[in-house]
């Protein structure tokens, strides 16, 4: 079924979404954007995304056409008009219209689309059996060329750690900041156990602020666990435990290889199964 798209303020048909090839986001990745999910008709976390939408603008200088209260109603009459009620929705601003020159300012008005659509998740297989994956000889972005706390439109840095994946047969990599610590995933935030405590890098080593992240903590405290946002080096991904990584497309999935060695008992360990679990009904209970 074709789908209904949000451009700027009002609903067209997916195939008259069309955005013009003169705008930023397209000729520089000049823009900002989010990934959402629903589950059970809810849109999952929609306050935490937004204000994240709405940093990652105010860092990057892109003015939003709308308050975040008509930016939340938006999103959800895409869902409904779609009649998404377990998806994913892509919300992107970019600079909008301008020249071929780089200057943001000569672009007059913000371009913003909201896709709801269906979502495309890993096979079942891999939550059970544990994902592998690689350290990425690709340096996540220093902080002051583009933070990566801005959730921009520019994933070339991720894309070219997600090559490197691909090109060793594993959907994911690590990647690792210019000083050497764990920074995060190409898609998702880094989280290991080790003697039963579970860390987390801070978000200044070059991670996203993941919302999934922010919950998963937040219901591991819940379950009596210690949580400890700690610079983590490839060292202690090697001999922890347990590894596993939080997204909203991903959720949380075990990691059970990276580079070759094996983590724990080669298998999603008890921690990270008990965290999925606690997730998965978190997000998808029927009333909060
Ligand atoms: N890091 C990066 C680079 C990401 O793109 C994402 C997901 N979009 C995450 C981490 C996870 O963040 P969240 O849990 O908010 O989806």
């Amino acid at each position: 079924m074709a789908l209904k798209i949000w451009l700027n303020g009002s609903l067209v048909d997916e195939a008259d979404a069309k955005v013009s090839v003169f705008d930023h986001g397209l000729l520089y990745g000049d823009g900002v954007f989010e990934g959402i999910r629903v589950y059970n008709g809810r849109v999952f976390e929609l306050d935490a995304h937004l204000r994240r939408l709405y940093e990652s603008a105010r860092a990057i200088r892109l003015p939003m056409a709308m308050n975040r209260q008509e930016l939340a109603d938006a999103v959800r009459t895409t869902v409904k008009a779609n009649a998404i009620t377990d998806g994913y929705i892509r919300l992107l601003v970019t600079r909008g219209i301008g020249t071929l020159g780089l200057n943001p300012f000569v672009c007059k008005e913000s371009c913003l689309i909201i896709i709801a659509s269906r979502i495309q998740l890993y096979p079942e297989e891999l939550y059970e059996k544990g994902m592998k994956v690689i350290s990425a000889t690709t340096v996540r972005n220093h902080p002051l060329a583009v933070p990566p706390q801005v959730k921009s439109l520019n994933y070339l840095n991720n894309i070219l750690a997600k090559i490197e994946a691909l090109d060793s047969d594993v959907p994911e990599a690590i990647m690792y900041n210019h000083e050497g610590y764990v920074a995060e995933a190409t898609g998702d935030n880094v989280f290991m156990v080790r003697t039963g405590i579970v860390y987390t890098p801070p978000v200044e080593a070059g991670s996203l602020d993941g919302i999934t992240r922010a919950v998963v903590m937040r219901l591991a405290i819940q379950e009596g666990l210690k949580v400890v946002e700690k610079n983590l080096t490839r060292c202690d991904l090697y001999i922890c435990e347990e590894l596993f990584l939080t997204g909203t497309a991903a959720e949380v999935i075990g990691v059970v290889e990276i580079d070759g060695r094996v983590i724990g008992a080669g298998t999603p360990g008890p921690i990270t199964r008990l965290l999925r679990e606690k997730f998965d009904n978190y997000a998808r209970q029927e009333e909060k």
